[in-house]
């Protein structure tokens, strides 16, 4: 079989197995999944296994999330279809997280404490001319004031808890996930503002690479 088409096999397996079989139901979301090359997010000698059911190394001591996952925290953040939707997301990497926001809103945000990942990451949006996403390297435990406040705010490395400056950001109404924990183990938390109040609910255990820097873990502490 040729190597796209098998891809493609692969990817629909994903969609139909992993996804939908597992209680994603958003349709936006699942277009999403299904419209975006996951394959061209992680190492080329990583390609055959892009669509597996689990997370990838992509270099740095980073990785790209398990597809369920990802599908999962972007369904999470109940995204409105309309034209004025702004998502920011800490903690870039490969950049397939922010692809897919970046079918379902305005624009996206997003923040690399990493320059090489933040820099391979644009590569792959322009040649996929996906023109919404801006990238800006730095600790994204700060968030992004300057296009504050954010309907969506996703983490997708695990802290503590959910930085500060990241709940100021977020807007009336916005909600914000992220996975919050121990070192070990952590549970994802979803978090949704209402005026000056914060709804908290926790929703499963995940495991994610640490959230470093102000907000987070200390790098001398962790590795
Ligand atoms: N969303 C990514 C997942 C990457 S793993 C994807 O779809 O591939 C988490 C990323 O968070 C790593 O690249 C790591 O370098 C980054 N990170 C960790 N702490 C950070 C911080 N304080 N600010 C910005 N990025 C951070």
């Amino acid at each position: 079989m040729q190597k796209k088409e098998s891809l493609a096999e692969a990817q629909a397996w994903m969609i139909k197995n992993q996804l939908k079989r597992r209680g994603i139901k958003d349709k936006r979301v699942l277009k999403a999944m299904q419209q975006t090359p996951r394959h061209l997010f992680v190492p080329p000698d990583l390609e055959e296994a892009a669509y597996d059911d689990t997370p990838l190394s992509i270099g740095h001591n980073q990785t790209i999330s398990q597809p369920y996952i990802v599908a999962y925290m972007t369904e999470a953040l109940e995204l409105s279809p309309d034209n004025q939707t702004k998502v920011l997301e800490i903690g870039t990497g490969s950049g397939y997280q922010a692809a897919i926001l970046s079918c379902l809103v305005a624009k996206v945000y997003t923040v690399e404490r990493i320059a090489a990942l933040a820099e391979s990451a644009q590569t792959v949006f322009q040649r996929l001319e996906l023109k919404n996403i801006e990238v800006k390297v730095g600790d994204g435990g700060y968030g992004w004031p300057e296009h504050a406040p954010y309907d969506a705010i996703i983490t997708t490395a695990a802290a503590p808890d959910v930085p500060p400056p990241l709940i100021d950001q977020l807007a009336d109404g916005g909600i914000l996930v992220a996975p919050i924990g121990t070192r070990q183990v952590q549970q994802l938390v979803r978090l949704q503002r209402q005026g000056d109040e914060i709804i908290r609910k926790y929703l499963f255990h995940v495991t994610f690479v640490p959230f470093l820097g102000e907000h987070g873990w200390r790098e001398e502490d962790y590795f």
